[in-house]
């Protein structure tokens, strides 16, 4: 099997080449690969402001600085997976449901392949596409999300498909396994004091960000674990779970949340569950600062790519 790795950044200065996520070949070989990194640009499902279509490229562009050690997991990366990445699914600007279509075939074949993707969002609407096209291969999932909202409102404007729906979407297309499902990180104003309480009678196990503030990192990171169990998971990363202070590139900001240190420690933490698909959602590049969103985003990514390393390395059973 051919081993895909990022270019060697001794050997020509990262600042080269075209902008693959971390450097990696481009190419759709995944008979060779372990790991997909998929963009999908697509953001008509935004309520407020726009321009996740621009994310994808965003954090391809800040993932450049990435190395292949990730001191924080103790995994040298390629050492244990083959990654490309793959490009992007095919998107139409201003249809949601044409773009669902797209999206879910576009991430059939990978799920086919026993490949795991993970997707560059894109507002969170794709969330639902990716979940049709995991479970078509999996089954319905255990969901992990991290986000300052439980995107599980009814509707919005009238329409079913948004980026703050998709999780009801989900759950009513018995696309979940939502008893080992939870929401971490709900803050800030909302339309209706029951809103968080809805998501809880779907059946979400749900942690506001003030619940995590008492319960701490770690005890969070047991309530995920005793959530999840030994179910085949799918992981969901809306980058405002993250304070505006630490990620303004994104569409609905709320302050009062987690720093980037944090934010690491969780997507860290996931270490054991049986993972079958990640995204990270909502970086809008026109708003950000500095790279400061992508650049954190573009970290989340690595560290899923090496919580898939630390189970081949372990002998797990993420991927083929
Ligand atoms: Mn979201
Ligand atoms: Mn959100």
């Amino acid at each position: 099997m051919t081993r895909y790795e990022p270019a060697d950044s001794f050997a020509t200065p990262r600042f080269s080449d075209v902008r693959t996520f971390m450097r990696l070949p481009h190419n759709r070989d995944l008979e060779n690969a372990n790991v997909a990194i998929v963009g999908a640009p697509f953001d008509t499902g935004a309520t407020f402001r726009a321009g996740a279509r621009f994310g994808p490229e965003g954090i391809r562009s800040a993932s450049h600085l990435l190395r292949r050690h990730n001191s924080g997991l103790g995994v040298t990366i390629f050492d244990h997976v083959s990654a490309i990445d793959y490009g992007d699914v095919p998107v139409v600007p201003g249809y949601i449901e044409s773009s669902y279509e797209w999206i879910e075939e576009g991430l059939r074949p990978i799920y086919e392949a026993d490949v795991v993707p993970i997707v560059l969002g894109g507002d969170h609407s794709i969330a639902l596409p990716e979940l049709r096209a995991a479970a078509k291969r999996h089954g319905p999932l255990a969901l992990v999300q991290f986000d300052s909202h439980p995107d599980t409102w009814d509707s919005y404007f009238g329409e079913k498909h948004t980026h703050g729906t998709p999780f009801r979407r989900a759950v009513e297309e018995g696309l979940l396994d939502v008893e080992r499902s939870i929401q971490v990180g709900m803050r800030g104003s909302i339309y209706d004091e029951r809103d968080w309480d809805d998501a809880k009678e779907m059946g979400f196990e749900l942690l506001t960000t003030d619940d995590v503030r008492k319960l701490g990192i770690e005890a969070t990171t047991r309530r995920i674990h005793e959530r999840v169990g030994e179910a085949k998971t799918y992981v969901s990363f809306d980058i405002d779970f993250v304070d505006p202070a630490f990620a303004p590139g994104t569409g609905t900001p709320e302050v009062g949340g987690f720093s980037s240190w944090e934010s690491q420690q969780f997507a860290r933490s996931l270490a054991g569950l049986h993972i079958v698909g990640f995204d990270v959602v909502e970086v809008y590049p026109a708003y950000d600062l500095a790279q400061i969103t992508a650049l954190l985003a573009a970290n989340i990514a690595h560290d899923f790519l090496s919580l898939v390393a630390l189970a081949r390395k372990r002998g797990g059973i993420s991927g083929k």
